[in-house]
């Protein structure tokens, strides 16, 4: 039997009038547990529809999310509020509601209680959407949104950074793909519109741009996750897809270990899920493919990977990190003098930002933590290696410190993901290019991770010096020498992504970015501690600290 109707249960609507929606209080609590799904793919892949069907069929309830965007840009036409006012259009997200259709699907919107669903998907919307949507502010204002719609399970959430982003740990990820050519085809058909036409030709290079803009923004772009199953509907039916779609939610159904408690559930999934290629699957042949672009099948590792520790990701800061920080800077000045230099007040307040630090001493991530938590009232998120989480007192600190376990043994991947989710999610991370401590204070030569990071996200990144802390807290030493005087210098924050030396793809490119990032912040450092990076840095003398 199908759900009971809702509306989104984060906005007014739910309680309004306006959403048909008599039964909506119920719906959460009285819920039986049911799977999350999370279904991506381009625009006029189907999601919608075939989503919409496949959630009648299994009595499940489904969301369709690129109506919030539409709904926003929309109304930023409307008001006139150009992508780059960036307040101003994180402002209209709460005007904003999804409601329930008569059959209680989430695909009705309404702004200011008009209901606009014919309007948001007219051609001025879609022109525009995707430029809207690649705001990352945007996006982060309505990600919790998204994630409490789908709390309470039994959901088939539909969009293009579902699996990715929103809901990473959902149940089943479905990717719904076909060629641009077919979708084309059916986006015309729903048009009444001759696909050989101008009109038609129109809608086909609307989807073209439109793919082209979603999958190279910097902040969630249009792609599979990597343990999604993707399908080709290339040649289907409509009633072969959405079968497709209802036999992969019904295979995953049964294939709960606990049908009583979804949680459980996810958590066995997360523990049989390793990294892992997308998994392909289509009704017709795959040499049917428009495009022939089927991605190869890799089977998944057949190793067990365990779970490491969960670190909330989130900004504010705890009382423990406000007193963490006070007694770091308390302890740190009985040893030493600390002289704090730079723009502090540049450091971006909200959305996604990357610290950016050589690593020379332990005191390194002390000094930073102390005098930078107080002045950015956000929280900063670590990478830490997981063994730390296990020593009683400091693994509890960690975990509510804002420092995140990775697993060295397979670090590369894991440490890219969590950093790519935390940056993605708005917050902001710091991190240490070189990876390890340096053993002689001067900069070692970075991997390429942090600028391939950066170059994905989109985000600012903030170079950071600790000059001389090697001096005061060598490698090797068991605690560190009291006097002397370790410089904090805060540099400039910069895109990669602005850089045209950067752009393009390959090893090149990416070395090139490195660099571009590491002499960032050898300028920030005397010349003795400029090591690899020493010919990044012009001329000038960077700083009066050489000694
Ligand atoms: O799915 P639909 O075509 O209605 O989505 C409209 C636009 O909203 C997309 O082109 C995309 O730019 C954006 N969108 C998004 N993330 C989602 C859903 C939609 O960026 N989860």
């Amino acid at each position: 039997m199908p759900e009971p109707p809702i509306a989104d249960p984060t906005t007014p609507a739910a309680h309004s009038p306006v959403a048909p929606s008599p039964a909506a209080p119920e719906a959460a609590p009285t819920t039986p547990a049911g799977l999350v799904i999370a279904l991506d793919g381009p625009g006029s892949s189907g999601k919608s529809s075939v989503g919409a069907a496949a959630a009648l069929e299994l009595g499940y309830r489904f969301c369709d999310t690129g109506l919030l965007y539409r709904a926003v840009t929309w109304l930023s036409l409307h008001r006139d509020v150009a992508e780059t006012d960036v307040e101003a259009l994180v402002s209209l997200v709460s005007e904003v509601e999804l409601a329930a259709d008569a059959e209680g699907r989430l695909a009705r919107v309404l702004v200011d209680g008009r209901d606009v669903t014919e309007e948001v998907r007219a051609p001025d919307v879609d022109a525009a959407v995707s430029a809207v949507s690649r705001v990352p502010e945007l996006r982060a204002a309505l990600l919790d949104r998204q994630r409490l719609l789908a709390a309470p399970g039994r959901i088939i959430v539909a969009g293009r950074d579902i699996g990715t982003v929103v809901l990473p740990d959902a149940d089943l990820k479905l990717f719904l793909t076909a060629s641009v050519a077919e979708r084309a085809r059916r986006r015309a058909e729903e048009r009444r519109v001759n696909p050989d036409r101008p009109e038609g030709r129109a809608i086909l290079a609307d989807l073209r741009r439109r793919d082209q803009l979603d999958s190279s923004r910097a902040v969630a772009p249009l792609r599979p996750a990597d343990d999604a199953r993707v399908l080709l509907t290339d040649g289907n039916r409509f009633d072969e897809t959405v079968k497709l779609v209802v036999d992969a939610i019904r295979k995953a159904e049964a294939s709960r270990p606990s049908a009583g408690d979804p949680r459980t559930a996810r958590k066995s999934r997360r523990k049989r899920r390793g990294p892992q290629a997308p998994e392909v699957a289509s009704a017709s042949d795959p040499a049917d493919s428009a495009e022939g672009s089927r991605p190869p099948r890799v089977p998944a590792p057949a190793e067990p990977v365990t779970p490491l520790a969960h670190t909330p990701i989130e900004s504010h800061q705890t009382l423990l990190i406000r007193f963490v920080a006070w007694a770091a800077r308390l302890i740190t000045r009985a040893v030493t003098h600390v002289t704090l230099e730079g723009d502090v007040d540049a450091i971006p307040r909200a959305g996604p930002v990357i610290l950016a630090a050589n690593h020379a001493s332990n005191a390194d991530p002390v000094v930073i933590g102390a005098w930078l938590t107080p002045r950015l009232g956000r929280r900063i998120h670590w990478l830490g290696k997981k063994e730390l989480f296990d020593w009683p007192v400091i693994g509890w600190m960690a975990r509510n410190g804002g420092v995140h376990p990775v697993d060295r043994s397979r670090a590369d991947l894991e440490a890219f993901r969590l950093a790519q989710r935390i940056l993605e999610e708005g917050h902001l991370l710091m991190v240490f290019p070189e990876g390890t401590r340096s053993p002689d204070g001067a900069l070692q030569p970075a991997r390429d991770g942090l600028a391939m990071l950066a170059l994905r996200t989109g985000a600012p990144i903030v170079p950071i010096a600790v000059v001389d802390s090697d001096r005061r807290w060598p490698r090797g030493r068991l605690l560190p020498r009291p006097g002397g005087r370790i410089t904090l210098r805060i540099g400039e924050p910069f895109r990669l992504a602005d850089d045209p030396a950067t752009s393009g793809r390959g090893r090149a490119a990416k070395g090139a970015a490195t660099d571009r990032l590491m002499g960032r912040i050898a300028a920030l450092l005397p010349p003795r501690q400029r090591g690899a990076y020493a010919a990044q840095v012009p001329e000038a003398p960077a700083s009066a600290d050489e000694a």
